[in-house]
């Protein structure tokens, strides 16, 4: 078991509704000691790709990604941002997405300054449930011309479609724990052997 896994097992709790609440140490209170493990688990999965960019989509994957960030050197860190209009003024590239937490569907933006044709692109962010936040930061990346190296998830929830989707789709997607099962009434969770 990662380090991840483990502290899943340790202080994540399953929620009716299949939601995994991690808000001890990923999604409210943040340990930075485990992103920078994490950091370090993205470069080595990712080694040898030529990333110059970190896409991640606010809020919770920005810690992440940040942290994340101080192993991929000169990289900078862009997030799109959850709007509820969209600003047709032309600089930005824009993407819907439907919020699995919230069950509302959210503008992501990021201006055309921030991403180019030039840019290699590592997408991060904290779970993989239906696929809708990935699919819309893909979508932004392909607006700007942008190559996708590839995509680095916290916690894939491996019994929801994403996981399965973005890897047809033909992404290199690595996610540090997949969740294969998990029991709100017992609380057991079941992770994918990787
Ligand atoms: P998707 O777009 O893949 O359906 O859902 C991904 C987004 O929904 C993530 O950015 C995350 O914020 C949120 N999310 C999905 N499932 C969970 C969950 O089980 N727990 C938490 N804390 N967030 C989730």
């Amino acid at each position: 078991m990662n380090v991840l896994e483990e502290r899943i097992c340790k202080d994540g709790v399953v929620k009716e509704g299949n939601v995994l609440k991690v808000d001890s140490f990923l999604n409210h209170q943040m340990d930075v000691n485990l992103f920078n493990e994490m950091g370090k688990e993205y470069a080595r999965r990712f080694k040898g790709k030529n990333i110059n960019k970190i896409l991640t989509i606010e809020s919770s994957g920005i810690g992440i990604a940040s942290v994340a960030a101080l192993h991929f050197p000169g990289a900078p860190v862009v997030f799109a941002k959850k709007s509820q209009s969209i600003n047709l003024d032309g600089d930005m590239y824009t993407a819907e997405v439907e919020s699995f937490t919230h069950k509302n569907v959210n503008h992501v933006i990021v201006s055309k300054k921030y991403l180019t044709p030039e840019d290699h692109v590592l997408i991060i962010d904290d779970f993989l449930a239906n696929g809708c936040a990935l699919q819309g930061l893909i979508q932004i990346c392909n607006q700007a011309g942008a190559t996708v190296e590839g995509i680095g998830i916290a916690i894939e929830k491996g019994f929801q479609p994403g996981g399965r989707m973005i890897r047809n789709m033909g992404y290199q997607l690595e996610s540090l724990a997949i969740v294969d099962s998990m029991d709100a009434k017992t609380g057991t969770i079941k992770f994918r052997e990787q």
